[in-house]
């Protein structure tokens, strides 16, 4: 009898609001999924961006949201990052973490990152310094870091450095990074702060097309380790994630699957890739 209603506790649509804590600090990822999104609107003077969204990440997977312009793509990561309240739905984050209760500071340091369009790398510092202050930006590290970097965190930038590919670049001032150079240097911010989820809008915008490879590459390499969600625009660079791609169309899902499926889907062609 107990043992069951344990059971029953566990299981996240069954538990009452009440019974859940605010926060939880562990992230719950016991049924294999990170997000949960579900019958989420959002509407702007009584306009629907977002639309009855049903949206569901796994754990590690890489998933590319495709859409036209105004299809609701960073609305949809405006209300998973707390930005955002929706008017109905809701928002989970693992089995235990009710996203629409927590602040986007909460958000944040749960294990959330988002990276903007907008590289926002500090131009005077090196490359070993942004990845220093990025690890200081979280509080639970900050009290620690003027005393001095630990042999653990010390790895951590190192490890991090090579993962986006600038171990060359330690010492080099970020302002003389190309555009490209500094998107992957913001990853590694992000990757800094340990997330679990990745939100990452349009990263290849303005870069070459050898960056949008690598570029490729390291979100590849990402999954697994974390959940990715990429909004894109270039289908070439979409082609080359080899990830799901889930289509949004006037705030709802259009279509889901493989690049190759959406491809061919009829209703997808006719909103979005008709033109191309
Ligand atoms: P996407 O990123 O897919 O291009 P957005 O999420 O930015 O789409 O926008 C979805 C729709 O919501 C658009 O029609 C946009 O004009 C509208 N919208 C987004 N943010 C606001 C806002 N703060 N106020 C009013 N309308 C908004
Ligand atoms: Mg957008």
């Amino acid at each position: 009898m107990m043992v069951s209603a344990l059971h029953s506790m566990v299981d996240r649509t069954r538990v009452y609001d009440f019974m859940i804590p605010k926060i939880t600090d562990e992230l719950d990822l016991s049924h294999g999924t990170i997000l949960y999104l579900e019958g989420i609107s959002v509407s702007f003077d009584g306009f629907k961006a977002i639309n009855d969204l049903n949206l569901y990440i796994d754990a590690g997977e890489l998933r590319c949201i495709i859409g036209p312009n105004g299809a609701g793509k960073t609305t949809m990561m405006d209300v998973i990052t707390g930005k955002t309240q929706p008017d109905v739905g809701s928002c989970w984050f693992g089995q235990r973490m009710n996203l629409l209760r927590m602040s986007e500071a909460e958000i944040a340091e749960a294990g959330i990152g988002r990276k903007f369009q907008k590289p926002t790398v500090f131009e005077n510092h090196s490359v070993f310094e942004n990845l220093e202050l990025a690890m200081a930006c979280n509080k639970k590290v900050f009290p620690t870091l003027f005393a001095r970097l630990s042999g653990e965190q010390r790895d951590h930038i190192d490890e991090v450095v090579e993962t986006i590919g600038l171990s060359e670049q330690l010492k080099t001032e970020a302002g003389y990074l190309s555009h490209g150079q500094k998107q992957w240097l913001e990853i590694g911010m992000l990757l800094m702060q340990k997330p679990k989820l990745l939100l990452v809008d349009e990263p290849v915008a303005g870069m070459t097309h050898q960056e949008m490879d690598r570029t490729a590459e390291l979100l590849k390499t990402l999954a697994g380790n974390q959940s990715v969600i990429v909004v894109e625009h270039d289908m070439d660079f979409v082609r080359s994630l080899e990830s799901p791609v889930t289509v949004l169309h006037q705030g709802s899902v259009l279509a889901e699957g493989s690049m190759e499926s959406v491809q061919n889907d009829q209703r997808v062609i006719d909103v979005y890739l008709g033109g191309d």
